[in-house]
């Protein structure tokens, strides 16, 4: 296969620290050579394991971006015993714009992996993590929030997994991180993810949905940043105990999401970690295009918690409107 596009500024395999980018071509109409530049860090102390740390894989998440621009500013090589590169926007086009995909090709990265050396500019960017830096990592944590249209309970995750032992090392990662709550997740397509790319080379791969709205909040960015350093202590990179503040598990069984049968105003009818009852309404769709209309109903599809709603006021039939979680 042709090799990446994308020139790295930093030697991801040099000790010490270095802040760089890295360069992906992108010719256009303002920048007949121009690139773009993604920015990249990598911190390396004594021979240990590598950690790859990504945020902004969707543009409008802020939580992972919050942390990780901070931590590589503040990450010491000298106290470190491993590598840990750190990107912090990963879909670098996406996050300027403040949006999911990418304003350049309309490309949802988590849904390009693995990605191609000669496709898009999205695709290139999957490709280079997938073959750059996804075989210099042992553990990989992936940053996600709702963005502009979802809000999440703020939890950590990883994926149920064919090998139980691979699933086992993830799980305890997860815990790990501690965040307040911890999901054993399932995918609603794992086509095209970075979670899939990266499990399938064995990678112990963590991830999380820490609120969204489109905005952080204190709380979910301090998550952020103690769930991050957290992970580093378990994989022995960092020194010190992993500061345990207790998390409470939950399952994402099959039939947990709950889709807007109509486009409308949406009404929540519980807040976020409130416990539901299967059948019982946990938000309705009121009509804007006249009066007299009753509002249509969404129920809980199973007994549960309210484990991330949908959050813009307005509703399109299709939207995820609600995801009811399941005790563990
Ligand atoms: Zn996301």
């Amino acid at each position: 296969m042709r090799p990446s596009p994308i020139v790295s500024s930093v030697d991801l395999e040099a000790k010490g620290k270095q802040h760089g980018h890295l360069r992906l071509p992108h010719s256009r109409d303002d920048s007949a050579w121009g690139s773009v530049m993604i920015p990249v860090a990598v911190i390396a102390g004594a021979p240990g394991p590598t950690a790859l740390l990504t945020g902004a894989n969707h543009g409008d998440e802020y939580e992972g971006p919050l942390a990780l621009f901070e931590l590589a500013r503040l990450l010491d090589p000298e106290v470190l015993t491993g590598r840990v590169i750190i990107v912090p926007a990963l879909n670098t086009p996406a996050f300027q714009a403040g949006t999911r995909t990418s304003p350049i090709d309309r490309g949802n990265l988590n849904r390009l992996f693995p990605g191609r050396p000669d496709g898009t500019v999205t695709e290139k960017i999957a490709d280079f993590v997938t073959r750059e830096l996804l075989p210099r990592a042992d553990l990989v944590l992936d940053f996600h929030s709702g963005g502009r249209t979802l809000d999440f309970l703020p939890f950590a995750a990883a994926h149920e997994l064919d090998d139980p032992e691979q699933e086992a090392r993830a799980m305890a990662a997860v815990a790990a991180f501690g965040a307040p709550w911890s999901m054993r997740m399932r995918e609603i397509d794992a086509v095209g993810m970075f979670d899939t790319t990266a499990e399938a080379m064995g990678k112990v791969f963590v991830t999380t949905e820490l609120g969204g709205g489109g905005t952080a909040r204190a709380e979910t960015v301090a998550i952020a940043r103690r769930g991050a350093s957290n992970l580093l202590r378990h994989a022995g990179i960092l020194p010190g105990e992993v500061e345990d503040q207790g998390t409470r598990w939950l399952d994402m069984p099959d039939g947990c999401f709950a889709f807007a049968p109509r486009d409308g105003l949406f009404e929540t009818l519980v807040d976020l970690g409130a416990e539901v009852r299967a059948g019982e309404p946990v938000a309705r769709i009121h009509a804007t295009d006249r009066t007299g209309v009753a509002p249509e109903e969404i129920a809980a599809p199973l007994d549960g918690l309210l484990a991330a709603r949908h959050f813009p006021g307005l509703i399109r039939i299709g939207d995820c409107a609600a995801v009811v979680a399941v005790p563990a």
